[in-house]
């Protein structure tokens, strides 16, 4: 259990001997992993909110104390829930940076990433640019759906030259943070040029994660194209993650687009079943090397979580966790116990989901007065193609779900035809009134109560 904290084995022994058994046993032995963020926070994760409240409450003082005692730099100890892991833990905010210890998750590695036909041309490709960085393929673009693995896959990187060489500084850093940045120290009167170029220049790599969120900030675009510039002309790596390919990206100016277009891109898709199975068999293993997950058992969750990878790992680690804390054998009843509530909900949001992209195709075919086979299916007159790009893009706008999903509500096609309809549909609104006026209607027939 938690493979990556000595400094928590460390602990341990001391609470064991602190504490009657049974708290230890409830309280302390199941937590279920740790990570460690740039400001030397550690956060530790419990299955639920009772167990985090608890040890909150009567335990967390002595805790750091025993930490601040056995680690020779500053560090603080944080429990959350297993339920607060799923939104995925935000870290505190830091500008200097500890490059020897990175900003990386050092769990994300190439030796943890499960490869499959989904993302085989991305790992081989992710390979070659960590081991000659700026050499291969500059930037380097990686996008696919959320959830799916970018992250990990970027930080690999990142990782695997920090290992070949303590002494190189890579950044990693989200779009929202860049953002942030840019407004704390470059924005308008704030001459906080040098604290900006210590952290963005002064580097070997820079990893931006989730470009997409930069669009609309033009005056940080504009900054960000000149440090991208200057890191490229640097022969620097950059690499840059997007839930889309460069060329559909919107709202991102066109001098971005085509320079990230220039580079390499590669992208990653939902896994197979299999390749799902062997994700979830990858994962206990680091999770307790004594504990026994039937095949069976990993087959069901990987069946009920096929579109994101994190969500499937959650349901693991709870389960787990489940397991561990009441000391049961993993069983179907078991799975049953620890999942219900998860795959009841998840269950009941797709029943509702589903009927209601059945409805707004239903909706939009009546409104256009084609048939709904038409609707879905392959022919290509425009007669049919339209509503067809309409119906995508308002189920997009509607339920968010990942482009994929989208196109296999209509006839199986790919993530990339439907990301192209939706933002066709959603440029030519802006030059076409009659079409905004359609479209317009058809949301609030969408929206009108009968619908539920
Ligand atoms: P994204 O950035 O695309 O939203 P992440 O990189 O955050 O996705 O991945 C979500 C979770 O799934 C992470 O915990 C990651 O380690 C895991 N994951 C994704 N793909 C793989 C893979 N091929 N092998 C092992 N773990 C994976
Ligand atoms: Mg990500």
């Amino acid at each position: 259990m938690s493979p990556n904290s000595t400094l928590w084995q460390t602990i341990l022994q001391d609470l064991e001997k602190l504490y009657n058994e049974e708290t230890y046993n409830e309280l302390f032995l199941p937590v279920t992993s740790t990570f460690k963020d740039q400001n030397g926070l550690l956060t530790m994760v419990v299955a639920n909110e009772f167990l985090k409240n608890r040890i909150n409450k009567l335990y967390i003082a002595k805790i750091n104390e025993l930490a601040t005692k056995y680690s020779s730099t500053p560090v603080r100890l944080k429990f959350i829930s297993q339920e607060e892991v799923i939104e995925e833990p935000v870290a505190d905010r830091k500008l200097t940076i500890d490059y020897r210890q990175g900003n990386l998750n050092s769990t994300y590695t190439f030796d943890s990433f499960v490869v499959g036909k989904s993302n085989m041309f991305a790992f081989r490709m992710a390979m070659k640019v960590a081991d000659q960085p700026g050499a291969v393929a500059n930037p380097f673009y990686i996008f696919g759906d959320v959830g799916l693995g970018k992250t990990h896959l970027m930080q690999a990187i990142g990782n695997y030259i920090l290992d070949n060489d303590v002494e190189k500084r890579i950044l990693y850093v989200k779009a929202d943070n860049f953002i942030e940045d840019f407004v704390s120290l470059l924005s308008r009167n704030k001459n906080k040029t040098e604290e900006f170029n210590a952290k963005y220049k002064d580097i070997d790599v820079i990893l931006v994660d989730d470009i997409q969120i930069m669009a609309n900030a033009s005056k940080t675009q504009m900054e960000f194209f000149k440090l991208f510039d200057y890191l490229y002309l640097n022969n620097k790596q950059i690499v840059i993650t997007s839930d889309k390919p460069a060329s559909q990206l919107t709202n991102i100016m066109p001098r971005l687009t085509t320079r990230f277009e220039a580079g390499l891109s590669v992208d990653i898709q939902i896994p197979e079943l299999e390749h799902r199975i062997s994700i979830l068999k990858r994962k206990t293993a680091t999770l307790d090397a004594n504990l026994e997950v039937g095949e069976d058992i990993l087959t069901f969750i990987a069946s009920q979580f096929a579109a994101n990878i994190r969500e499937m790992e959650g349901a693991l680690i709870r389960l787990i966790s489940y397991a561990q804390t009441f000391n049961l054998e993993i069983t179907m009843d078991v799975v049953e116990e620890a999942l219900g509530a998860v795959l009841k909900t998840k269950k009941k949001t797709n029943q509702l989901n589903e009927n209601n992209y059945d409805k707004i195709q239903s909706i939009v075919a009546d409104y256009f007065q084609v048939s709904l086979p038409d609707l879905i299916g392959k022919k290509r007159h425009a007669k049919f193609t339209l509503p067809r790009h309409i119906a995508m893009y308002l189920i997009k706008l509607k339920f968010n779900i990942p482009y994929k999903t989208i196109g296999s509500l209509f006839n199986d096609r790919d993530h990339s035809t439907v990301l192209a309809a939706c933002e066709k549909v959603e440029r030519d609104m802006r030059m076409d009134s009659n079409l905004k006026f359609a479209v317009d209607s058809i949301v609030k027939k969408i929206d009108s109560p009968s619908l539920k």
